[in-house]
Formats: structure tokens, C-alpha cells, sequence
């Protein structure tokens, strides 16, 4: 918890891009870049095969995005932002999101 606090504490210094100095590990620095990038949160999807194990539901059409042996299927996985956080992922056959209009913008 003591830590949590500690980073949100110098949040400011990374936006100021002076938090590089403050920071006692490699890691932290790696924070510091990834809270610095936290201005462009905006929902984003990425097309990516179906791999075996997979379960989740399309969010189209409510299907599971199941794996076919052989059948070499896409699907895609949307991150969901609202007001620049973070709400969900979503899941899509590859075909059900382009159907859907491709409501995060075009998978990469
Ligand atoms: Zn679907």
C-alpha cells in the first residue's frame, strides 16, 4: 500500500518528464514512461489468431471465440476506454467486428 502511494506521490515529476532523476531502479523509470504515455488512453483493438484455450464471448454476437483446429481463425481484442480510463477488453470474431462497424477504430 505504502508503495502505491509513493508512486502515485511522484506521478507529477513524470509528466514534468523529471522523474527519470527520482527513480532508484530501471523499473521505476519504466513507470515513469508508461504513466508519461497515460495522455493518449483511448480504446484500441488488435487482431490476433485464436489460440487454443481461449473462451471468451464476442461481444457482437455473443458467440464464443473458440478455438478450431486447423481453421487458422483471427479475432479481435479491443481495449475499452471511457473518459481516458480504462473500462474493459473486449473480445471478436475477427468477421463479427468488421459486421460491427469496427467500433474501437481498425484493429492493428
Ligand atoms: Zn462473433
Amino acid at each position: 500500500m505504502g508503495k502505491v502511494v509513493r508512486i502515485v506521490d511522484r506521478f507529477p515529476y513524470a509528466l514534468r518528464g523529471a522523474g527519470r532523476e527520482n527513480a532508484q531502479s530501471d523499473h521505476e523509470v519504466c513507470r515513469y514512461e508508461r504513466m508519461a504515455n497515460a495522455t493518449v488512453m483511448k480504446s484500441r483493438a488488435v487482431d490476433r489468431p485464436v489460440e487454443p484455450g481461449n473462451s471468451a464471448m464476442c461481444t457482437h454476437c455473443g458467440a464464443p471465440v473458440k478455438f478450431v483446429a486447423r481453421a487458422q481463425l483471427r479475432q479481435v481484442i479491443a481495449n475499452v476506454y471511457e473518459g481516458g480510463v480504462w473500462v474493459r477488453v473486449e473480445h471478436f470474431h475477427a468477421d463479427c467486428y468488421a459486421e460491427a462497424g469496427a467500433p474501437y477504430g481498425p484493429a492493428s
